[in-house]
């Protein structure tokens, strides 16, 4: 095993059996996930992605193929060894999956009431956890009184409850809005920094696997199409599952929607602050900085910039007279470049 893996899967096949078909979940799916990352699986619905994580808790026993975790494979492990591979892992869900007749405290002590510790150190545990995850006021509620981001909160300490080394999360900000997606995504962040657990992250969300991840495998119909580091994958996808999910309107669209591009040369005789904002101003025109590397000396600007210029052509060519008008070397370049 390498010495970094924590998990590692190997020719891992799951096929289910209904009394009408045969459905392959996964196919010969192989890849490491290394200790101390976060790792994200990305895939359309129906891709695999939840039976994957399942086989990685066992949840799902694997048709053919190896799960190992920590060292351990998890096929040859008799019930009693699986079970403690098991709370080595914690896992989120999509829906929190609380029990609605328990508060939050009592939701965290459930796992360590399953695993016998006494009833004061479990509740002196889940009120460190109720802490770590901010929600220390919070101990009383029941999920119904809670917010989506409060209950998912409330999952995540009790995932933490018997100091799992893995956490999984299949789909754990799917239910969730953008502002409450960021802080769920944040204090995961800060539990594979603090705490050193290893995060592995099922979505469908490209922005999810850009906010927080460091590699990512693309799962595209039960086959792994593409793993590498975000940077790669988003700078140069090479499947064509990771190019839908990172353009979903298409590549070409978006090359093809006449978009306009300029550089601008700053070479001391204006400063840049005003040239850019005044344009935005007079000419009610919204730009993108795709690149810049300014400097300011003194007040004024050196260097140069490339600002992507409005979809509407009208705008467009108002902001490049615009330009034109200032202390600045102003060109129009091909958008190949920098779309
Ligand atoms: P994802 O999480 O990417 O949406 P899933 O892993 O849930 O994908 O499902 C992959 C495929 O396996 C789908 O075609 C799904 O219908 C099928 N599947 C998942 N679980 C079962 C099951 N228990 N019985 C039969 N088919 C299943």
């Amino acid at each position: 095993m390498e010495q970094d893996a924590i998990v590692r899967i190997r020719d891992l096949n799951k096929t289910f059996r209904t009394k009408t078909n045969t459905v392959v979940a996964l196919d010969g799916v192989s890849l490491d996930v290394t200790r101390g990352e976060i790792f994200g699986i990305i895939g359309l619905s129906g891709a695999g992605k939840s039976t994957l994580v399942r086989c990685i808790n066992f949840l799902e026993t694997p048709t053919a193929g190896t799960v190992e975790v920590d060292g351990r494979e998890l096929g040859a492990l008799s019930k009693k060894e699986l079970l403690e591979a098991r709370r080595s892992m914690g896992m989120i869900f999509q829906q929190f999956n609380l029990l609605q007749q328990r508060t939050a405290l009592q939701n965290i002590c459930f796992p360590l009431e399953i695993a016998g510790v006494k009833k004061d150190e479990a509740e002196k545990r889940a009120r460190e956890l109720l802490g770590i995850v901010g929600l220390t006021e919070r101990a009383e509620a029941y999920p119904a009184q809670m917010s989506g981001g409060q209950q998912q909160r409330v999952a995540i300490a009790r995932a933490l409850a018997t100091n799992p080394k893995i956490l999984l999360c299949d789909e754990a900000t799917s239910a969730l809005d953008p502002t409450t997606t960021r802080s769920i995504l944040a204090l995961l962040k800060e539990i594979n920094k603090n705490l050193g657990i290893t995060v592995i992250i099922i979505t469908h969300e490209m922005a999810v696997i850009e906010e927080i991840c460091q590699r990512v495998a693309i799962i595209d119909s039960s086959r792994i199409a593409e793993i590498g580091t975000v940077e790669q994958v988003f700078t140069r996808p090479k499947s064509a599952m990771a190019k839908q999910l990172i353009y979903p309107n298409g590549e070409r669209d978006r090359l093809a929607t006449g978009k306009r591009y300029c550089r601008i040369v700053f070479d001391g005789n204006s400063s840049f602050e005003p040239v850019v904002s005044n344009m935005v101003l007079e000419c009610k025109a919204a730009v993108n900085i795709m690149f810049a590397d300014t400097k300011d000396i003194d007040g004024k600007a050196y260097g140069q910039m490339i600002l992507q210029l409005p979809e509407d052509e009208r705008a467009a060519s108002r902001a490049l007279a615009y330009l034109e008008t200032q202390n600045v070397h102003v060109e129009e370049v091909d958008n190949d470049a920098y779309a």
